[in-house]
């Protein structure tokens, strides 16, 4: 079927994920709102209860993946506009729409945009108080190496967290969530960005990343301490911690 994992390389991946978000960079925040039914709202916000930012200069926050800028926002101001955030992602459609949004808000003295590849980040080690991820990993070919890179720049007594899809733990609302994926996301990718393929093959993306348990075994490989989950939505989303100790 066309649903059948395509095997490609990791630059071909890498390329494909690029064209996606080159392509939705303008529609993104609204398909997202059509996709996960505003969910991905309450899942952040639970992310950024959690890494509870300190409210005093000085504190660095890494948001990899960052995209349009949802996570870092939300950390400044958790922080009362203290925190200091670093938005970098591949795609520089995407951070075009993140700067304009901060400029919006107010948020431009509280923020920068840097484009480079999650696997190769440049920034000296022990830079950063912590390092968060939301809706990104799952799109980074080399997995491992990315949380390499994390464990690097985040300075000793630092933080990782990690929102990304995961697997669902309830039987009925895996088949629905199974339905809702293959059959109204591509459809929606469709409607708003007239192309369904590239979000068919996002959908395997999620269907091919790896469960809870075991992506906090690669955490853990990547050195990181004290590595526990929370599941959200019956394990639609799932936030990993870690910590640089
Ligand atoms: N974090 C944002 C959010 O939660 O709304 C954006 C998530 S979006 C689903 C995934 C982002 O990952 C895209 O902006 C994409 O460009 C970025 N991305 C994909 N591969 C990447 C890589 N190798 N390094 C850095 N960013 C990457």
């Amino acid at each position: 079927t066309s649903y059948g994992f395509k095997r490609v390389g990791a630059d071909d991946k890498q390329s494909l994920v690029n064209d996606v978000f080159h392509k939705v960079a303008n529609r993104y925040d609204l398909m997202n709102d059509l996709m996960s039914a505003g969910l991905h709202r309450l899942w952040k916000d639970a992310m950024v209860a959690w890494l509870n930012p300190p409210k005093r200069q000085g504190w660095r926050v890494l948001d990899v993946a960052g995209g349009t800028g949802d996570i870092a926002f939300r950390i400044v101001e958790a922080s009362h506009g203290h925190a200091h955030a670093t938005i970098l992602d591949i795609n520089g459609s995407m951070l075009a729409v993140g700067r304009d949004r901060a400029e919006k808000k107010g948020m431009s003295g509280n923020t920068d945009f840097v484009e480079a590849n999650a696997e190769e980040l440049p920034f000296p080690d022990a830079t950063f108080d912590a390092y968060t991820i939301a809706f990104g990993i799952r799109n980074v070919p080399r997995i491992d190496v990315a949380l390499g890179e994390a464990f690097r720049v985040l300075k000793p007594g630092g933080r990782l967290l990690c929102l990304e899809f995961s697997e669902v733990e309830m039987p009925l609302l895996d088949k629905a969530y199974e339905a809702w994926s293959f059959n109204a996301i591509p459809k929606i990718g469709k409607m708003v960005t007239g192309d369904g393929e590239p979000y068919s093959y996002l959908v395997e993306s999620i269907a091919k990343f790896p469960n809870q348990k075991n992506f906090a075994a690669m955490i853990s490989r990547a050195g990181f301490d004290r590595v526990s989950f929370r599941n959200y939505s019956g394990g639609i989303a799932a936030l990993h911690s870690g910590w640089k100790l």
